[in-house]
């Protein structure tokens, strides 16, 4: 079994306050259903720490070669933004990125591959009727004020989220998007 390489999408500080209480912030939702491009399921799988500052999503194998995603300190994130993490690691997999080449970070390549999944996230956060609750607001509000507590720089939230507004005015379901994404990548 090869090593995957994988990146860690989100490094996002939550919650300003963490330091000062010892007490998780948000509920944990539960995870998605997620299968890959091959038809096997996703596991997701809670990695916390006690001194979590950070709320984080790694989609990767694991060492028995079963596809997972590792939610890291997702008590540290509202609702919405764990809800987008999720998805947008679950499209990892869904788009076949886990099983190819890695491209080098912040490369053209590496950045259409977080904008693909970016899409599928925020389309199945619009689709499904177990977000109804989350509205696109939710999402790009929790996600911003993130990216910003993290350091990004505003024209990254900006165009990050004007990506994401794109998709979801715009694009039909994510299973299209999925299908045309493999499609493309000679996959399907
Ligand atoms: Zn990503």
């Amino acid at each position: 079994m090869r090593l995957i390489l994988t990146t860690i999408a989100f490094i996002l500080i939550a919650s300003p306050g963490w330091a000062e209480t010892e007490s998780p912030d948000h509920a944990v939702i539960a995870p998605p259903s997620c299968s890959n491009n091959l038809g096997e399921s996703v596991l997701f799988k809670e990695r916390n720490s006690d001194n979590a500052k950070f709320a984080a999503g790694m989609a990767r194998r694991d060492g028995d070669g079963n596809p997972v995603v590792n939610r890291f300190n997702f008590d540290q994130a509202p609702a919405p933004l764990q809800a987008f993490i999720d998805l947008h690691e679950c499209a990892h997999h869904q788009t076949g990125d886990i099983d190819r080449p890695h491209p080098p970070r912040n490369s053209p390549e590496h950045l259409m591959n977080e904008s693909i999944a970016d899409c599928i996230a925020i389309l199945r956060i619009r689709d499904d009727a177990r977000y109804s609750e989350i509205d696109f607001a939710d999402v790009a509000t929790s996600l911003g004020e993130a990216m910003g507590t993290a350091g990004f720089p505003e024209i990254s939230i900006s165009s990050r989220v004007s990506n994401i507004r794109h998709c979801h005015t715009n694009y039909a379901s994510a299973a299209t998007f999925v299908d045309g994404v493999l499609t493309e990548r000679g996959l399907k």
